[in-house]
């Protein structure tokens, strides 16, 4: 297992998720990729920023792993697939890490999110962090697609206070055409959560052309109302601030012209949710 623990030159923290980070754990082996996943000691981070507002309650520190198996056509992160791209982490480092914020954290009212990428590619990992955050006091976020939601026992559950769930079309044909990965696990993980009682903010990425149908964001919000448990919905307008990424990764970049909503469009969604009883912010 390469000695992690040890190496505070490591630029784990960004300006912003925008960056474009690569290459950041090349010397990692895929043995000690597959050790680090079973035990939950390690992780993969992308990198870590501070000062969010958007992503969860207050101001928050927000942690960007490394390593995502679904593919969205509008992925504004896809530096963030490949786990052995981050830098691995231990679970030491990280709690120590975010010990430094832990006060300013609950003056803003705010607490860690762990984002991705798609932070349940390693649960185990996150769990722990989860769990020292919740030692300190610190209120956790897990930002995620649902899809690996059945990797989380009921007691996983608890360390998580609120759950950020990215859906992203209703459609099962159109999610596989979006994604490449089918919505029904992302969905079932919704329900778990409302059986649970456990909070869910929706997140919806709206792309003129591909995610804007109506009908299907009515079906979405009928979904979101039913569970019983979605705190807020969170329209969140289509943008190219990661277009560049795919251009320096060499990935085919299927919506290079798309343009971001325009505000008519994202009232006129927003009015879905909300007439389906969702609060919208
Ligand atoms: S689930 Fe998130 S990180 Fe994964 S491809 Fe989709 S937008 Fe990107």
């Amino acid at each position: 297992m390469p000695d992690v623990g040890t190496a505070p030159e490591l630029p784990l923290e960004a300006a912003s998720p925008f960056e474009l980070r690569v290459n950041l754990g090349t010397n990692v082996a895929e043995a000690d990729v597959r050790s680090a996943l079973a035990t939950g000691d390690m992780g993969f981070l992308h990198s870590f920023t501070t000062g969010a507002t958007v992503d969860g309650p207050g101001v928050r520190v927000v942690a960007w792993t490394a390593g995502c198996m679904w593919r969205c056509r509008y992925c504004h992160n896809p530096d963030t697939w490949t786990m052995t791209n981050g830098l691995p982490v231990s679970v030491e480092k990280a709690t120590a890490e975010l010990r430094k914020y832990r006060a300013g954290l609950k003056v803003m009212s705010g607490g860690l999110t762990i984002s991705g990428g798609e932070p349940l590619m390693q649960h185990r990992f996150v769990t722990k962090v989860f769990a020292a955050a919740k030692g300190m006091g610190v209120h956790t976020a897990l930002d995620t697609n649902g899809y690996l939601g059945e990797r989380l026992s009921d007691a996983d559950l608890e360390t998580i206070d609120l759950v950020l769930l990215d859906l992203k079309t209703w459609d099962a044909e159109r999610h596989r055409s979006l994604t490449g990965m089918d919505n029904a696990p992302t969905l079932a993980f919704g329900r778990r959560l409302a059986e649970r009682r456990r909070p869910i903010w929706l997140r919806y990425v709206l792309v003129p052309g591909v995610t804007d149908d109506l009908d299907d964001i009515a079906h979405t919000a009928a979904y979101a109302a039913g569970l019983g448990n979605v705190e807020r919905v969170d329209v969140l307008p289509f943008h190219q601030m990661g277009q560049y990424k795919w251009e320096k990764l060499g990935l085919p970049y299927s919506l290079a012209d798309a343009a971001p909503p325009d505000q008519a469009l994202v009232e006129r969604v927003i009015a879905v949710f909300r007439g389906a009883g969702l609060r919208t912010v």
